[in-house]
């Protein structure tokens, strides 16, 4: 379970005069020394530092020890901003009866699961996740929970109900029967016109979500055949990106095939998610129109060794799992070294809560520098959250989001499974140091 450290608002500490007057009030300080201190922004690491906290937020980062009356002591750890996973499905995860449990389960039995999984993602030193897709409202509803502290767990944005076109990626009647499977549309997350685009991205708005997100082409876990055929019009596309921009928006595009990527790419969104099958000319359309790549490898991987397990997947799934997921991984080293913009994200949900951090080392191992590795979870990610005034590094101002390490994970990329401490504004839910 976590330990809270809840430091108190305001200390009185005046004189009482004459029984009628308080002196005026200081706020509580909350010191952190840390022995490393990864400044993310400029990707230097400091030594010897001193982050001054207040109540939620961070209000000063100073060189050397400074002495005060509540002190953490990271002297000897790696301290960093807390991680950002920009592509979670926090309200469910893999597992041999996930469609069947889609008939049985009532929507409460998918909110209480996810409790644990919320709590996992915070343990792992995820601060900030960005959740790309859930049914019935469940990722609000948990997001809300956390915000309220009823239950632990990261700040959440939410996508809430992906969008798709009939049939496609996203659809909620995929794999059902005739008798069950209706014709979904806007409200359910299913558009086939620009009509259709505007009011499924308002319905979004009206269900309480953060930003949008659409199955630009098919993918591999869903009850139908092709995993990367496009799916949605370009016009379509666009008609959903500029809808998305009334109301604040950002737009997620899941992608596998070319064709689809690079209609999600022209038609103006902010990101391609797992961009499996990504060419050259996408590449550099992406970077012509700055769009982020979010590559997701570890689940490519999870899903690439349930493939080889008879009956885990339906044999509609199994081989697209087989042939899609083991290439993420270097297509994500193309694009790194093609110099798209990228952002960690890592699609958990698919694999287990809690396991985000392996994405780390699939990123060094396919030749990104570990420091790199670490600014796509924190400026990169708040950059693409559109968040950089509150998220991503740790600087006055900022929320007192962090998370320390035993060793440095510049030198060995494996320590990120190590978390021996985490904050999120400024209440430590966990210390195992
Ligand atoms: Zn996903």
């Amino acid at each position: 379970m976590f330990k809270a450290n809840f430091a108190p608002r305001f200390i009185l500490t005046g004189t009482l005069l004459s029984g009628l007057l308080w002196q005026p009030s200081v706020l509580a300080q909350t010191l952190v020394h840390a022995g490393q201190l990864l400044d993310a922004g400029s990707g230097k690491v400091l030594r010897e530092q001193t982050i001054v906290i207040e109540d939620d937020k961070v209000t000063a980062v100073q060189a050397g020890y400074l002495p005060g009356s509540t002190v953490i002591d990271l002297r000897n750890h790696f301290v960093m901003p807390g991680l950002i996973d920009m592509h979670v499905h926090i309200a469910s995860q893999t597992a041999p009866d996930r469609f069947l449990r889609r008939f049985t389960n009532e929507p409460a039995d998918f909110a209480l699961d996810a409790v644990p999984y919320a709590e996992k993602t915070l343990m792992a030193g995820f601060t900030t996740v960005r959740d790309l897709g859930t049914a019935y409202g469940l990722a609000q509803s948990i997001r809300d929970a956390i915000n309220r502290g009823s239950i632990v767990g990261p700040r959440i944005f939410t996508a809430g109900k992906s969008l798709a076109t009939t049939g496609g990626h996203a659809d909620p009647t995929n794999g059902v029967n005739e008798l069950l499977r209706g014709d979904p549309g806007p409200a359910d997350g299913v558009v086939n016109s620009l009509a259709d685009a505007k009011k499924a991205v308002r319905a979004r708005y009206k269900e309480g979500a953060d930003l949008i997100k659409l199955t630009a082409t098919g993918g591999v876990l869903s009850q139908a055949k092709s995993g990367q055929n496009p799916q949605f019009t370009e016009a379509e596309i666009a008609e959903i990106v500029a809808t998305a921009r009334d109301y604040g928006f950002k737009v997620a595009a899941h992608a596998h095939g070319a064709e689809g990527m690079r209609r999600a790419v022209a038609a103006g969104v902010d990101s391609i998610e797992h961009g499996t099958l990504m060419t050259d000319e996408v590449m550099r359309l992406m970077k012509k129109q700055g769009t982020w790549y979010v590559p997701t490898i570890v689940a490519g991987v999870f899903v690439g060794e349930k493939a080889e397990i008879d009956g885990y997947f339906s044999e509609l799934v199994r081989p697209k799992a087989a042939a899609i997921g083991p290439r993420i991984k270097e297509t994500f080293g193309r694009a790194y070294r093609a110099g798209v913009n990228i952002a960690f994200g890592t699609d958990t949900g698919v694999s287990p809560h809690g396991d985000n951090w392996k994405e780390f080392g699939h990123m060094v191992d396919a030749g990104m520098p570990a420091l790199e590795a670490l600014q796509s979870a924190t400026v990169s990610a708040a950059e693409l959250l559109g968040e950089t005034a509150t998220l991503g590094s740790l600087e006055a101002g900022k929320y007192a989001d962090l998370v320390a390490y035993p060793r440095s994970p510049l030198d060995d990329i494996s320590v990120m499974g190590e978390v021996a401490l985490v904050m999120k504004g400024g209440v430590v839910f966990k210390d195992q140091r």
